[in-house]
């Protein structure tokens, strides 16, 4: 009994001192990884969305950090592609006229859209998508449609037909209507990318999703992040630079996707009152603290056109804007001024 009792004592002792060594030990392991995980930097490129992303990142895990932002893009890509037959903004338009039940975040995203559309005064419309489906933007295979195809089709963009049901997180829009979250979606999208990268211990980085980019920090070096706007017109060059810490900067352009037809630029940015591309503009570039709100607003400030567009931009806080109007002329927003090397 004694013996038994001795050797059962022994056993607790030694699984007590083994799971505790273990614990230690693993301790161990976690806080050393910590301290000494030396700082890298890495930078991986991913065609998602449509677009060449480019994530470049410094900080103890920056592999598995930018790793992990471009799975957030790939998600995001997958709840809100009209082109993903799976995905919850197609099975909205696939059930146009009854209630759909969606998640949290395309509700919000939802709601963002909204918004714009009514800050905007119906310049951005995320109902666009049946006159975006008509010139082929997305299919590829673009053409120009006729008055009367145009005419059908803009019958269904009304941002103000989509009725949401807040209670119930459920969506309904009318029939014949197409969802399109292409001026917003990837502004969201890099927003979560860099909040996944800062959740990674990121000190660092740039995000860079075509004419969509956001900043984390300072650069390695402990200078501002120079960001360099593109020329509308010459591919190579860049029309100004940009001096950002921790902010967003997203471009839309005439020159991103478009096709030419009897000499004249067909664009993918539409005007809903008239369902053809815009005119007056060639190139909106907006600075702001979420790249979803910059994306909503480069839309929509493209749309409006300068004289229009100078005005919103003016009276909204903390947005800044540059606006290239067709003689190649650039405006640019009061508070930027001082930030701002034109080329
Ligand atoms: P962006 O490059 O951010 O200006 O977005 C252009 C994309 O937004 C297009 O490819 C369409 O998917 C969509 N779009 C086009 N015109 C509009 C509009 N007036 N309002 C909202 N989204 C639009
Ligand atoms: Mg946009």
């Amino acid at each position: 009994m004694n013996i038994k009792f001795g050797r059962r004592f022994f056993l607790i002792i030694l699984v007590v001192m083994v799971v505790s060594g273990i614990i230690t030990l693993h301790l161990r392991t976690d806080s050393s990884s910590v301290a000494d995980n030396p700082v890298t930097s890495t930078t991986m490129t991913r065609f998602l969305m449509d677009t060449a992303i480019v994530i470049k990142a410094v900080g103890p895990d920056s592999e598995n950090a930018v790793n992990e932002a471009f799975a957030e893009i790939e998600r995001v890509e997958a709840v809100f592609s009209r082109h993903l037959p799976d995905s919850q903004v197609a099975k909205i338009n696939q059930h146009a006229g009854e209630w759909v039940a969606v998640s949290p975040e395309v509700f919000e995203l939802l709601q963002k859209g909204i918004y714009y559309g009514r800050l905007s005064g119906g310049a951005f419309d995320i109902t666009i998508g049946s006159v975006i489906e008509l010139w082929g933007f997305g299919s590829g295979i673009n053409r120009v449609p006729d008055e009367d195809e145009l005419r059908q089709a803009r019958q269904y963009v009304d941002i103000s037909k989509v009725e949401i049901d807040e209670e119930r997180g459920r969506v309904r829009i009318p029939q014949g209507t197409v969802l399109d979250f292409g001026g917003i979606a990837k502004g969201y999208a890099v927003d979560l990318c860099k909040q996944v990268l800062k959740e990674n211990r990121v000190i660092s980085a740039m995000i860079s999703a075509g004419g969509d980019i956001a900043v984390v920090g300072v650069k390695e070096n402990g200078n501002p992040w120079r960001v360099g706007i593109q020329h509308p017109r010459i591919s190579t060059d860049i029309l100004a630079v940009v001096s950002l810490v921790d902010q967003t900067i997203v471009t839309s352009g005439d020159y991103e996707r478009f096709f030419i037809e009897e000499g004249v630029r067909f664009h993918h940015i539409i005007d809903p009152a008239t369902g053809f591309p815009a005119r007056g503009v060639i190139s909106v570039t907006i600075i702001a603290d979420s790249a979803a709100d910059g994306d909503a607003l480069s839309t929509a400030v493209f749309v409006l056109g300068l004289d229009q567009g100078k005005e919103l931009i003016e009276r909204l806080d903390g947005i800044e804007a540059v606006i290239v109007d067709e003689d190649g002329d650039a405006w640019v927003s009061s508070g930027l001024k001082d930030e701002i090397e034109l080329l």
